[in-house]
């Protein structure tokens, strides 16, 4: 490797990210410090994972430090660690570039954030090394790889357009960063500022945070002594007595980037043949990254304290993806690969023992918290809903935590599964519901009208997810989940056949007219629409195909059934019509606004609109022109 100095070019995209950085992030620059922090944290716990199966990497060094040195006469702090350090290739990838695919969806989203919201963005997307330009004119990095004594890497830039690498020797193993401090910058140098910004942030980290400070001695003599600054308490550990919800919070904060609290908190110790400590964290709304692409889950993975991973897939399903937080193993083995360790089969028997309590948590929130749960529930409900799909073990305690909305509460208020059938009727076998775009496309629909006279409840299903997640609930609580449009309605009285009879004739013709139409029948379900559409039971049902439309999936439109209501007016009116004159045009004129009309009240779109406003048209010229409205 030569070790000439090199003059870079930072990547265009990083350059934005620094630009930002330097100029917008500015009132909340003190996060620079919990960056560096951590980063050098990071570092550490690589370092001693990796030696666990190389010991020699540790150079006899394993007194693992984070140290800051405020240097007032050179006006630079150096964060120092001795973790595993950098090469220079490695430094040129890490610090030259963002590879994170996360980064223009970072961008993005500053640029349409107000500036309120931008310091969690910083945390989020792990910005972090760069923040250091927020607070200096000029950053040098010396690093040197563990357990590669022959050469060190030195990196310097001014956070504009470039920067310069070189190869120089380095005695440590580890990462110095040097911030040459702007002018105004300065205090970051005062001890107490120091020692307050670490209790602030990065209490929690399991390295000591230290700083030389000078002290009196017994003597009276002044003299330096290493003043560690973090209490690194690994709150897991400890037992929930002894833990503040301040302790919980700052916790979460510091692993999660959120800002704010956490919904609930989750802390016990699991016991049994297997032994480990669990702190998770539900958080009160959608954390930042979720919102971009598909991030890593998971919660860190500790084994006697050591982190083994900051993101252990195999401890949550993902329809528990917003879940954050630590599980510490003692049975779990320390030094295997990574990959070995995720086919432990106590990793799948620590899961299932965290999907329960998850739950569980989740159900007491919802019980003795419901504002925070529904709040809650609008954010993450949508991700914790696949559940229902992909988790057959639990399926009813995920749908026990479901919040719909129905026709009987008020528009934006929410029932759920159990509170629905404790209040069924008796003679009420089924749980019905209907599936639609929003609430107002649907809560009118005709096909709900017998429920609203029988006082049975409907619920509404809005988010398009709940398609999907259907056919896994079959049933509840050794209940039928039914769609109210669908098939035939238990407890209707049989139409008499001399009825059926009657409408015969015209149902025929109506077959032939109206396109895609299975089936034309008289209705039990309506009391004053004149129509509405229905599915055979187990059809696809009108707004699963809209979604598969929008999914581009749009297959050959199900035949629908039209149902009619044999007591209405108009029904009346076409019928005698019919049975008088069948050539009349007026017959296929009214008998295709009883199907438009249907269309329209399920929410679905008309084949031929502009065909729909010139039949009610032609009525309405024929209604004014005669003056008594009587005509058809
Ligand atoms: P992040 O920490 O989110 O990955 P950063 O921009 O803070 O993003 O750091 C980029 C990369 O640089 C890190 O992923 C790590 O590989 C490397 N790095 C940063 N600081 C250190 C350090 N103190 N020791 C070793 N590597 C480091």
């Amino acid at each position: 490797m030569s070790s000439h100095q090199e003059t870079l070019e930072f990547k265009s995209e990083l350059r934005q990210v620094l630009n930002i950085i330097t100029h917008s992030l500015y009132s909340h620059k003190e996060v620079f410090l919990r960056e560096l922090i951590s980063n050098a944290s990071d570092a550490i716990d690589t370092v001693r994972f990796n030696s666990l199966s190389n010991e020699e990497m540790l150079e006899g060094n394993r007194e693992w430090k984070i140290k800051l040195i405020p240097d007032t006469a050179a006006g630079t702090l150096t964060i120092t660690d001795n973790g595993i350090g950098m090469s220079r290739e490695t430094v040129v990838e890490n610090l030259g570039t963002i590879a994170r695919s996360g980064t223009k969806a970072f961008l993005e989203s500053l640029k349409a954030a107000g500036s309120g919201e931008r310091p969690e963005l910083i945390g989020q997307f792990g910005v972090g090394f760069y923040s250091a330009f927020m607070v200096a004119d000029r950053v040098t990095v010396l690093s040197r790889m563990a357990g590669d004594p022959t050469m060190g890497v030195r990196w310097e830039s001014d956070g504009q357009g470039s920067f310069t690498v070189e190869s120089v020797p380095k005695a440590t193993r580890g990462t110095d960063i040097i911030l040459h401090l702007k002018e105004d910058e300065k205090d970051f140098l005062e001890p107490w500022t120091l020692r307050r910004l670490v209790k602030q942030f990065s209490d929690f980290i399991e390295h000591p945070v230290v700083m030389d400070v000078e002290k009196e001695n017994d003597k009276k003599e002044k003299e330096i002594v290493e003043e560690t600054l973090n209490s690194r308490k690994a709150l897991w550990l400890r037992s929930k007595a002894d833990v503040t919800t301040e302790e919980y919070n700052a916790f979460y904060q510091q692993i999660s980037g959120d800002f704010t609290e956490p919904a609930k908190v989750i802390h016990y110790t699991g016991e049994g043949t297997t032994e480990f400590k669990v702190l998770l964290f539900i958080p009160g709304h959608k954390p930042f990254d979720m919102q971009f692409g598909e991030p890593k889950y998971g919660p860190k993975l500790y084994i006697r304290r050591v982190l083994i991973m900051d993101h252990c897939e195999q401890l949550l399903p993902p329809y528990l993806r917003f879940v954050r937080g630590v599980v510490d193993s003692s049975d779990l083995p320390l030094n295997v690969s990574r990959e070995l360790l995720q086919q432990n089969p106590l990793l799948e028997r620590i899961q299932r023992n965290l999907v329960k309590s998850v739950l569980k948590a989740l159900e007491e929130m919802k019980t003795s918290s419901p504002e925070a749960y529904s709040t809650f529930f609008k954010e993450l409900g949508g991700v914790l809903k696949e559940g229902i799909a992909t988790d057959h073990t639990n399926r009813e305690q995920v749908a026990d935590l479901m919040l719909y909305e129905s026709i009987n509460t008020e528009s934006g208020k929410t029932t759920s599964l159990p509170e629905y059938v404790g209040a069924m009727p008796a003679e009420q076998k089924d749980i019905y519901y209907l599936t639609g775009e929003n609430r107002a496309l649907i809560e009118h629909a005709p096909t709900l009208e017998i429920f609203r006279s029988r006082g049975w409840d409907v619920i509404l299903m809005t988010d398009p997810i709940d398609e999907f997640v259907l056919p896994s609930l079959h049933e509840y609580r050794g209940k039928h989940l039914k769609a109210a449009d669908k098939g035939d309605l238990e407890g209707s009285d049989a139409i008499p056949e001399e009825e059926k009879k009657k409408f015969e004739g015209l149902f025929g013709y109506m077959k032939q007219t109206l396109p895609g139409i299975q089936e034309v029948r008289l209705s039990s379900r309506l009391k004053e629409s004149a129509s509405c559409l229905v599915s055979e039971e187990g059809a696809l049902g009108a707004n699963m195909e809209r979604i598969m439309a929008k999914l581009g999936q749009a297959g050959k439109a199900s035949e629908r059934i039209l149902e009619l209501n044999g007591n209405h007016p108009v029904v009346q009116a076409v019928l005698a019509l019919h049975a008088k004159a069948p050539d009349d045009p007026r017959c296929e004129r009214v008998v295709r606004l009883l199907y438009e009309q249907a269309i329209i009240a399920e929410g679905s779109k008309l084949v031929d609109p502009q065909g729909f406003a010139r039949r009610v048209n032609d009525l309405i010229a024929r209604d004014l022109s005669d003056g008594t409205g009587a005509g058809m």
